[in-house]
């Protein structure tokens, strides 16, 4: 089992699997992005051979993201090998949905087990200016779809941004009345090289909230109050869906952590907000030894920062969110 210096035990990794995107969200990259070359990202040996070597440390549970993580060559193939290694007890992926009315069949059937997808507006116009690119409804037929072959419960992650989607907050949490779903509002983090929109158009865990409440009633606070996952839960009187809040600007859950993240080039990243880093690609093929490879994860793991450092305004500057895995 892995665990870092202050205790925490780490088992969930979440894998960028690649960096490349068909939408530009405007929190998340800047509109002329540049992305890694192929041959400088994890290779599927590469990849799968990484997350044996989690395995053996413990890790049981996956998230695939990215980017977008259904653009990856092979994608279905390598969901498959990955949901088949016995230790790995929960395979998930983040999507921005758009190609999932296709594909959430092929996964499920191949091993996935649930996904978030990401839905910041219910307003087509609001929406593809947010995603610069997207069309709503291939999200909306994503999540249906998704929900049709099983992979649930379904959440939907919203990202609220100032001036362009405030009042949407109020329609998306209305779905839950209607749909057993958990929409998660996350508050906008900041990265390198779009930190201006991220820090000057963040709208809060507090503001969406009371936007919500005046709207619709309280909230009544679900879970005895504890996280599911990094979420706040909370429910609208009647609903059959929740409502979660990652507020991890206004309310870092850092104590909770028990991740890790493999970036789509083969980094071992130990704290999303943190720049702090373990190259494991380079080794892997300079042909270090497992218990090469696995000595470094365990060193790096253990050197885990406690949390961000948002609030002395320490921002990561050396990649952007899809780089990472959100
Ligand atoms: N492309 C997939 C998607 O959009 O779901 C997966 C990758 S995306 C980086 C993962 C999650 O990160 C999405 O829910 C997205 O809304 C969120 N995200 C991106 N940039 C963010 C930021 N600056 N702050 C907070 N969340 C962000
Ligand atoms: Fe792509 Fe997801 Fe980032 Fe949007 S949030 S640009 S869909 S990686």
């Amino acid at each position: 089992m892995a665990y870092d210096r202050f205790g925490r035990h780490l088992h969930y990794l979440r894998i960028s699997v690649t960096d490349h995107c068909n939408l530009r969200c405007l929190y998340c990259m800047p509109k002329e992005m540049s992305f890694h070359p192929n041959p400088e990202l994890l290779q599927d040996e590469e990849l799968l051979y990484l997350v044996k070597l989690f395995t053996t440390l413990g890790f049981d549970k996956i998230r695939l993201t990215g980017g977008e993580p259904t653009l990856r060559a092979n994608f279905l193939e390598l969901v498959r090998e990955i949901g088949s290694i016995p230790e790995i007890k929960i395979l998930t992926m983040t999507t921005n949905g758009i190609t999932l009315a296709r594909l959430a069949e092929p996964l499920a059937a191949a091993g996935m087990k649930r996904v978030n997808i990401s839905l910041d507006t219910l307003d087509p116009q609001k929406f593809s200016r947010l995603t610069r690119k997207g069309r709503l409804e291939d999200v909306w037929q994503g999540i249906i779809e998704a929900e049709r072959v099983g992979m649930v419960p379904i959440k939907i992650n919203a990202v609220i941004v100032r001036g362009y989607n405030e009042s949407d907050a109020v329609d998306l949490a209305r779905l839950t009345y209607e749909h057993p779903w958990q929409i998660r509002f996350i508050e906008m983090m900041p990265f390198g090289g779009i930190t201006d929109v991220q820090l000057n158009q963040i709208v809060t865990k507090a503001e969406v909230q009371a936007r919500i409440e005046s709207a619709l009633g309280s909230l009544q606070i679900e879970n005895d109050g504890n996280l599911d996952g990094e979420a706040q839960v909370y429910r609208l009187a009647g609903a059959k869906g929740e409502l979660g809040f990652i507020s991890s600007v206004t309310a870092p859950f850092c104590w909770s952590c028990t991740r890790a993240r493999l970036t789509a080039d083969g980094r071992l990243r130990l704290c999303l907000l943190r720049e702090g880093e373990v190259d494991l690609l380079t080794p892997l093929r300079k042909g270090a030894t497992a218990d090469e490879l696995r000595q470094l994860i365990i060193n790096g793991l253990w050197e885990k920062p406690w949390g961000h450092k948002l609030s002395e305004g320490e921002i990561p500057l050396n990649r952007v969110m899809s780089e990472i895995g959100g």
